[in-house]
């Protein structure tokens, strides 16, 4: 349900709204937009109407969101959601085109330095790398946990790209917290609903990718999981689904980003690496996942993918991705996006990301 406050609310009225929906054990959540400013209320709503809200001071109507997902719905917020990190001008889900990338695990410093420094000379202004890693054999490489992510840390400082990496559970997560600037939840992880609650609790943003066989509607119930924790920066991620089609490794559903984008406010990401499972299917998917409005890409990058301890048959080579970042130039600007790929610099550290030694 959602409280839509006049215009000319105080903030006392605004308080006291906030205070009478948290005192009958439902949670309040604001939702500020430029045309309005609403107050979201979930939890188990029954019997709210007779609570006498909509006689308050302030309160201009009551709006019932009828989709089972509240606080990811555009009935709740109709302005898509721009996903902000602190000291960074970085975002996901404005006019400006995100591009993650970094090789499926990070496996060694110098393996991720290398690689690194060429997405950082080629614009990429996310890094993303496995610390943790999911795998389907439990004598596969696991990843190298929080050596890990102090690797990572050292690519922040030295090249200035945001972290991303992937909490495989909650132990994984608030190790990440200390070194990283966004949650990835992995497609294995889509209902986890413990580890999601816990992403919603955290500061960070959550890269959230839909399961393998996960219906829209059960991704974006995953993300009101997060969100119902109060944690509202979270990115949705297409990476393909199981299908009966047995030329490529997953299907990868373009159909899902504007049907997402209808249905929620939050950005939505393609990752054509898992999506394909072949380095050479991964630009032309790229060109069509920004065609069709994608918000942005995760992909995956090796220098040496032929002995990548996970994913080298869909990693592309450095070049490959430099070829691919002047074909979205071409494309972006017919769906009016904005790239910018200048190349990015290392930076000193910040309060937000404090490192542990
Ligand atoms: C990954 O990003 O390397 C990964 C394991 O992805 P997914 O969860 O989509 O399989
Ligand atoms: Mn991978």
């Amino acid at each position: 349900m959602l409280v839509v406050m006049q215009s000319r609310a105080t903030s006392d009225e605004i308080r006291a709204i906030c205070e009478r929906i948290e005192s009958l054990g439902f949670r309040a959540h604001s939702v500020e937009g430029t045309q309005r400013y609403a107050i979201a209320v979930t939890g188990d709503l029954r019997g709210i109407e007779s609570c006498g809200l909509d006689d308050m001071p302030g309160v201009q109507e009551i709006i019932r969101i009828s989709k089972p997902f509240k606080l990811v719905s555009r009935e709740s917020r109709p302005e898509n959601t721009v996903v902000r990190f602190p000291n960074s001008d970085v975002t996901i889900g404005g006019e400006e085109f995100a591009l993650i990338a970094g090789p499926c695990s990070v496996e060694s410093r110098s393996q991720t330095l290398t690689i690194a420094e060429k997405l950082a000379a080629a614009g990429a202004k996310l890094f993303r790398g496995g610390a943790y890693k999911p795998r389907t054999s439990p004598y596969a490489f696991q990843g190298m946990g929080v050596e890990g992510l102090k690797i990572l840390a050292e690519v922040r400082e030295k090249f200035g790209m945001l972290i991303v990496t992937e909490a495989v559970d909650t132990e994984a997560l608030e190790a990440i917290e200390d070194y990283a600037d966004m949650i990835q939840i992995g497609a294995r992880n889509m209902q986890n609903f413990s580890l999601l609650k816990r992403a919603g609790r955290s500061p960070l943003p959550v890269l959230l990718k839909r399961g393998l066989s996960a219906t829209l509607e059960e991704l974006l119930m995953s993300a009101e999981y997060i969100m119902s924790e109060g944690n509202r920066n979270v990115v949705l991620c297409e990476r393909g689904v199981r299908t009966f089609a047995d030329h490529s490794r997953n299907t990868l559903d373009l159909s899902v980003i504007p049907a997402a984008q209808k249905l929620s406010h939050l950005p939505i990401l393609s990752d054509p690496s898992h999506g394909t499972g072949k380095r050479d299917r991964v630009t032309p998917l790229a060109l069509a996942s920004a065609a069709v409005g994608a918000d942005g890409l995760i992909v995956e990058v090796h220098h040496d993918p032929e002995h990548a301890l996970s994913d080298g048959p869909q990693s592309m080579f450095p070049e490959q991705f430099v070829n691919m970042v002047s074909q979205l130039r071409a494309i972006l600007p017919v769906v009016h996006r904005t790239l910018n790929v200048e190349p990015t610099k290392g930076r000193a550290k910040t309060e937000a990301q404090v490192t542990r030694p």
